[in-house]
This record gives structure tokens, sequence and C-alpha cells, in this order.
């Protein structure tokens, strides 16, 4: 592969060059806990035991690496986990973190509860708005966590803005990518150092594997090998069959976010012409406060959208539990439609928090079934309001 390779090609060929014995296309799974060494010491290719490395790993590493335009992957055995291996190895007690308002839910439940019982402090704030943020920093603010699109609101957020104020006041900008995936948003290109990633979601994109991932940005390569030391010391790695899985969900990104962003933007649409629909939280309408600079700052829109119901919680609810090829679940990014009533499912955990998601909004993840199939579905639940 060329190193100016564009981004389909890196997906399908960074990290995967053919096995060398056998010639085999597919690198193989290494399913191995331990290495065989030539004498004491006598590593073949620097692997010693699998949680300090392992050749499917490194193929993930080096393809996520590639596709996130960074000089180092890490892969994890969660989204959370990458997180988690990020922030402690970087905080200290003491330290603040500056996290957005409507970030995942597991996020601000691992940084409030888990972190803050070690003395980590946090502000919670809309990252969409600049002078908000720069108003949040304080001296002792070590990380800026940013998350756009965000969830399950959709709020857009500059990236390249925050990223200079974060260089500015020498805080750290990470980037969660996980909702516009590398293939629609390239948050170092736009500044950030650190790209974070629930790999479960569209990278993996057949919602049958769990994993997280780290990127740096060139010039946080000290970063980068304190963090790898974290993965190796702490140990929340991904083991190889699920790096593998990820790797081949990988290859399909590209035309799998072209479909996603298709068929969430005709179903947007159709949800932002019902009267049972107060609102549609999708970047890709103009009515979309977040619109113009998404469409600045991403190549497509995506494949998520949340829509708030004029009935409230309880018509929310009954929308969640009557379509039929939407599947009511959590998570998102899969191949297969979903939807989710946030306030019970995936952001339970922040209720009576200042990150509580409103009981009248649900959220899609719309898949890449025929459209008509799907469109037909949410007229039907519609109809059922
Ligand atoms: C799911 C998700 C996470 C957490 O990832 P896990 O793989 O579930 O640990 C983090 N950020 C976002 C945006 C997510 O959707």
């Amino acid at each position: 592969m060329h190193d100016d390779a564009r981004f389909d090609t890196r997906a399908i060929h960074a990290g995967q060059a053919f096995d060398p014995t056998t010639g085999a296309v597919i690198p193989p799974i290494y399913q191995t806990s331990t290495y065989v060494q030539d004498g004491i010491g006598g590593l073949r290719s620097g692997y010693e035991y699998s949680r300090g490395g392992n050749p499917t790993r490194t193929a993930l590493e080096s393809q996520l690496g590639a596709l996130e335009g960074g000089v180092r992957g890490l892969s994890f055995a969660s989204g959370l986990a990458a997180e988690d291996a990020f922030l402690r190895t970087v905080l200290a007690p003491g330290d603040h973190v500056v996290i957005g308002d409507d970030v995942y839910g597991g996020t601000h439940r691992l940084v409030r509860r888990v972190l803050g019982a070690w003395g980590i402090r946090h502000s919670t704030v809309d990252t969409s708005d600049l002078d908000a943020v720069r108003a949040a920093i304080e001296p002792a603010t070590r990380v800026l966590w940013v998350e756009t699109p965000s969830n399950p609101l959709m709020k857009i957020s500059d990236v390249a803005a925050l990223a200079a104020l974060g260089r500015e006041r020498g805080v750290l900008t990470v980037v969660d990518n996980t909702f516009a995936s590398p293939a629609l948003q390239q948050p170092i290109a736009l500044g950030a150092d650190v790209v974070a990633h629930s790999t479960t979601k569209y990278l993996g994109g057949h919602s049958d594997v769990v994993g997280g991932a780290l990127v740096f940005a060139a010039g946080q390569e000290e970063l980068a090998e304190r963090v790898g030391f974290t993965q190796f010391a702490a140990g929340a790695v991904s083991g190889p069959f699920d790096a593998f899985l990820t790797t081949r969900g990988i290859k399909t990104l590209g035309v799998r976010m072209e479909r996603h962003s298709r068929n969430a933007l005709a179903i947007a649409q159709r949800l932002e012409s019902h009267d049972g629909i107060a609102r549609v939280f999708y970047p890709g309408l103009p009515s979309h406060p977040g619109h113009e600079l998404a469409a600045r700052q991403m190549s497509g829109f995506g494949g998520m959208l949340s829509i708030e119901l004029a009935g409230g919680g309880e018509a929310a609810r009954r929308f969640a539990e009557s379509t039929e090829l939407f599947q009511l679940a959590e998570s998102l990014g899969g191949v297969e439609s979903l939807v989710n009533h946030p306030w019970s499912m995936t952001h339970a955990s922040v209720r009576g928090t200042e990150a509580e998601v409103p009981e009248s909004i649900v959220r899609l993840s719309v898949g890449i079934e025929d459209v008509d199939d799907l469109l037909a579905d949410i007229d039907g639940a519609l109809a059922r309001l």
C-alpha cells in the first residue's frame, strides 16, 4: 500500500499484509496466549505474551492508526476500557476534566463515579458553546473530552476551535469519534490530540463484538507510549478473535457509512413532516442548529438521529415499542436498525445528573436495510401514536 493511499484503500489494506508462510490473503487469527522463545529472550518478531502484544491486535491497531491519520492506535476490550486507560494515565488526584453535557452516559459515569472516587474533578458543559468551554477550563484541567455528534441529542461541536483552545490552555483535546466514524470525520486532521472509539459500534459494524480504541496524533508519541504501558500493565486488551472481527468490519466501513447516512436522511425527513414529532435531531437537516458546522467538519451526516415526541414520555415509549424492523435494544452502529429510549435504557445512569436526557426522546440507529422497508416501519409506528 502506498503512503498516500486514500481512505477506503487504507481501510482494506493498512496492517493487513498477507501471511508470508502460506500466502493466505487474510492474516491469521493468532489465538495464542504465549510465544516460544529461541533461547532466553530470543523473541520472534517481538511477541512474548498476548497481554503485551498479539499479531492480530497489532494488525487492528495499525489499521485504526491509518484510518484516523494518527501515529499510533491502541485497541482495548471495550470503549470504556480505552477511555479508562487513557484517563488514568494522564490524570492524578486533584486534576480536572471538562466533559460535554450529553456525552455517552457511560463516559459520564466513568468520570463521575469511578474516577471521582480517586479525586478527579469534572465540569459538565455544552461543548458546542466555545465560551462555556473556555470558562470551564481551570488551571488543574488536563483533558477536554468532546463527543460530536453527541449522544443522543446530536449536538455538533467545533473540533478545530476546541482543539485550538485546548492547545492554548495546555489541555489535551480528546474526541470520541464513535458516532461519525473516521469515514465521515477526521478529528486529528482538525487538531485533536487523541481520538477515542467504541469500536463496538460503526467500526465493528455488525453488533457482534465489543471493543474500544485510542488513536494518537503526531506529536503525541510519548503520550501514546505511556497509555500503551497502561494497556499492557492494567491489561484491558482486546482478544485476538475480537480484534479480527473488528478488522473485518472496518474493511466495509466506507460503503456502510454512505448507506447509513442516506437511509438516516430519508427517515429524518419523513419524521420531520409528522405532527406527532416535535423535533428531529439530525445534523443532515437544514433545521438542525449544527447543520452548517457539520457540513464543514464532516463528509456525511451518519446514521444516528433522535426525535422528540410531541406526546412526551408516554408517546416516546409507545413509539420505541411499536417499531418492528427497528429492534428495541441498546447500542448502535450495526447493519441492522435499532431503536432506544435513552431515558430508561442507555442514559438511565445519568438520570438526576446534569447530563439527564428528557423522557420524550427516542434515539434511532438507522441500519443499511432497504430504505423503503425502514420507512414503512416508521410510518407504522407513527400511525400508532
Ligand atoms: C458505546 C459508546 C461508548 C462506550 O463503549 P463500549 O464499547 O460500550 O464500552 C463510548 N462512547 C460512545 C459515543 C458510545 O456510543
